[in-house]
C-alpha cells in the first residue's frame, strides 16, 4: 500500500479541494458529542473523536429517502427518484468502514438496490484512526484497523499526516489538490506504534474467536438470557437505529389529499419494534421482547454470516452506549459463551 507524508496545512487545502466538487460530511462537535454532519472547512473537522452515536451510513441509506414518484389519472406516470450528490465522507472510523463494505454486500445482493448503488458510487469514503471508549469492542471482531475499503485513510503524526492510498480515485484526489511525498518508514512506523497503544485500552472484549461466534449463537435459541434481557427492554429500537449493519427499512406510499400524485418512500425499521415482524390478520412472528432480542443479536452473529461472509456486528458499541436500560452486547455475548462453556444455563 502506497503511503505519502502530507504537511499539517495540507489539511484544509485539500479538504478546500475537496470542497469545489463534492458536499463533504464529516464529524463535529455538537452539544459536547461528535455527529456527521456537512462541513464548509478543515477546521470544523474532528480528526480523533469518541465514536458518534448516530453512523455515518445516513448519508448512503438515508433514513427517510423517495423511492419513486408517481401521478394519477389518464395517463399515470412513475418516475424513480434516485438523487445522488458526488460526496466525501470525511473521518470514517474502522469499525464504520468495515460496516459499509457489509452494506455495500448487502445492497448489491439479488436485486440491486440501485438508490444505495448511485449514492455509494459518488461517495469517496476518507477514514482516520479513533481511539476506543469502554463500549468498543472492534478488537474482538477483527474490524480494529482497515487494510482497505477506502479511498483515503488520514492519519495524524504530529508533523503532519500519514495517508494510506486506497485507491486510484482517493490517490487522484489527493495529487490533484496538495503536494505530498512519499512516507518514511519512520513515519508509517507511527501508525503502527498507534495500533498497539489502541489494542492495549480496550475494555470490552469477547471471549472467543470471532470465527466461533456463528456457533455459539446457533446453540444460544434456548438460553434464558432471552426473556431475562426481554423483561427490561423497552422495545424502543434505539439499537437499531444507531447500528451502522442494520439495513431494514419500510416502504409506504403517501398520496395527496387530491388524490392526484404522490410518492413512494421508505424509512429505516427496526427489528425490536413491536410492529416488525406483525403481518396481516395481526399475528406477530416475534411477540415478545426476549425473541426480538435473541433474533436481532442473531443477525448480527449468525444468520448473515453465511450470506454476506462474515459478522454483522464490527464492534462500535452504539447499541450498548444507546441502549437505555444498559443491555450489552459484549455481556449478552459472553454470558452465551459461559453457558456454552459450562454447559450451565441460569
Ligand atoms: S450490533 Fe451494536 S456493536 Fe455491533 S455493529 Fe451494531 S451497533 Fe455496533
Ligand atoms: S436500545 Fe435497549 S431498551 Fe431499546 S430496544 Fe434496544 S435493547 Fe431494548
Amino acid at each position: 500500500m502506497d503511503y505519502r507524508f502530507l504537511p499539517k496545512k495540507g489539511l484544509s487545502l485539500f479538504v478546500d479541494g475537496l470542497l469545489k466538487d463534492f458536499k463533504v460530511y464529516g464529524p463535529v462537535k455538537m452539544d459536547g458529542f461528535p455527529v456527521y454532519e456537512e462541513v464548509s472547512s478543515a477546521k470544523e473537522l474532528l480528526l480523533m473523536h469518541s465514536p458518534s452515536h448516530i453512523t455515518p451510513k445516513k448519508y448512503l441509506f438515508p433514513q427517510r429517502e423517495t423511492l419513486l414518484r408517481f401521478k394519477t389519472g389518464e395517463k399515470p406516470q412513475v418516475e424513480h427518484a434516485a438523487d445522488a450528490d458526488n460526496q466525501v465522507l470525511f473521518g470514517i472510523h474502522p469499525c464504520d468502514i468495515h460496516a459499509i463494505r457489509l452494506l455495500d454486500r448487502v445492497f448489491a445482493y439479488g436485486t440491486p438496490d440501485v438508490n444505495y448503488l448511485r449514492r455509494r458510487e459518488k461517495t469517496i469514503i476518507i477514514g482516520t484512526e479513533c481511539l476506543p471508549d469502554k463500549f468498543c469492542f472492534c478488537r474482538s471482531v477483527n474490524t480494529m484497523t482497515a487494510a482497505n475499503d477506502f479511498d483515503l485513510f488520514i492519519h495524524d503524526i504530529g508533523a503532519g499526516f500519514l495517508v494510506k492510498i486506497g485507491t486510484e480515485k482517493g490517490k487522484e484526489l489527493l495529487f490533484r489538490h496538495v503536494k505530498t511525498r512519499k512516507a518514511t518508514i519512520k513515519e508509517i512506523s507511527k501508525l503502527v506504534e498507534f495500533h498497539k497503544k489502541k489494542e492495549s485500552m480496550f475494555t470490552a472484549s469477547i471471549n472467543a474467536e470471532p470465527s466461533t461466534l456463528p456457533l455459539i449463537y446457533s446453540g444460544s435459541y434456548d438460553s434464558p438470557v432471552w426473556e431475562e434481557i426481554g423483561k427490561i427492554c423497552y422495545g424502543c429500537g434505539s439499537c437499531n437505529l444507531v447500528c451502522p449493519t442494520c439495513y431494514c427499512f419500510d416502504v409506504r406510499d403517501d398520496i395527496s389529499l387530491n388524490m392526484k400524485d404522490g410518492e413512494r418512500y421508505r424509512v429505516w425499521d427496526g427489528c425490536l419494534l413491536e410492529d416488525f415482524a406483525k403481518v396481516a390478520g395481526g399475528h406477530n412472528f416475534r411477540k415478545t421482547r426476549g425473541e426480538r432480542l435473541r433474533h436481532r443479536f442473531n443477525r448480527k452473529f449468525q444468520f448473515q454470516v453465511d450470506k454476506f461472509g462474515g459478522l454483522f456486528c464490527v464492534g462500535c458499541g452504539r447499541c450498548s452506549r444507546a441502549c437505555l436500560v444498559n443491555i450489552n452486547i459484549v455481556e449478552i455475548t459472553n454470558k452465551l459463551i459461559e453457558e456454552r462453556e459450562t454447559g450451565k444455563k441460569e
